[in-house]
């Protein structure tokens, strides 16, 4: 893949992340060129998208359809008071911190809730899919979606002080259905400490840099269980269904 030359000016930015062994100036152009779409912009897509834009990353799109609430300052930490104070949209209020993070940033933002029929229209040209999303109904059409496409999805969810985080590569990996085949029942506002986020966002951060670079070893087929309420961080080898009615051949 041939990437845009990096400037002075960046090379001397990234320097730190440069000097990883597996990253270096191709990599750092890579993670330039890239187009990243983060579905959700809460206390997972925070921390994803910050460190993204932190890392040099050229192209994001934000997804988010809500505006900033008072409730949403304990985690979510790219909406300040005054975002709340203003019922700012996520979306612009995301927009302001990452440019300002990175006014290198090319930053598209969306307002809309993803659904089958306009996730395309919202996310066709991201090469990297992350979920950052609070629930399963719009998680699963973007697993469908990645499917279809075959592009990865970084998966994440959060819950009180425990979550977890995979990634979704259809033609090698299972896709969300099959590791969840029945979709969890939502009831009402859910518990979360902000930090917990914060662990799973930076998580799914650092699979993206992977995926774009080709650092390491990606979560490909393990799901990745944290619980930081007593240290408990567990990798579970998670397997293809075979009649998974989202991605397999027979469905
Ligand atoms: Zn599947």
């Amino acid at each position: 893949m041939t990437s845009d030359p990096l400037t002075k000016t960046e090379i001397e930015r990234y320097q730190r992340q440069i000097l990883i062994e597996g990253i270096g100036n191709e990599g750092q152009a890579k993670i330039k060129k890239a187009t990243v779409g983060v579905v959700g912009a809460g206390g997972l897509g925070s921390p994803v998208c910050m460190y993204l834009a932190a890392a040099g990353v050229g192209n994001l799109i934000v997804v988010d359809d809500q505006k900033v609430e008072a409730s949403n300052l304990n985690r979510q930490l790219l909406h300040w008071q005054e975002d709340a104070e203003a019922s700012s949209l996520k979306v612009d209020s995301a927009a302001n911190k990452l440019t300002a993070i990175n006014p290198g940033l090319k930053l598209r933002r969306h307002s809309e809730r993803i659904y089958s029929d306009n996730i395309s229209d919202l996310l066709d040209d991201a090469d990297i899919l992350v979920d950052c999303t609070d629930n399963f109904e719009t998680r699963m059409i973007m697993n469908d979606y990645a499917i279809r496409r075959n592009v990865p999805l970084v998966h994440g969810a959060v819950e009180s002080l425990h979550g977890q985080i995979t990634t979704v590569m259809a033609s090698r990996t299972p896709c969300l259905k099959c590791i969840f085949p029945s979709l969890p029942k939502r009831k009402g506002p859910i518990p979360v400490l902000g930090p917990a986020a914060g662990t799973i966002g930076a998580l799914q951060a650092v699979e993206v840099i992977k995926l774009i670079t080709g650092l390491g070893q990606p979560l490909f087929g393990k799901l990745l269980v944290i619980d930081v309420q007593d240290n408990c961080y567990e990798m579970i080898s998670v397997e293809k269904d075979p009649h998974c009615t989202a991605c397999s051949q027979d469905k």
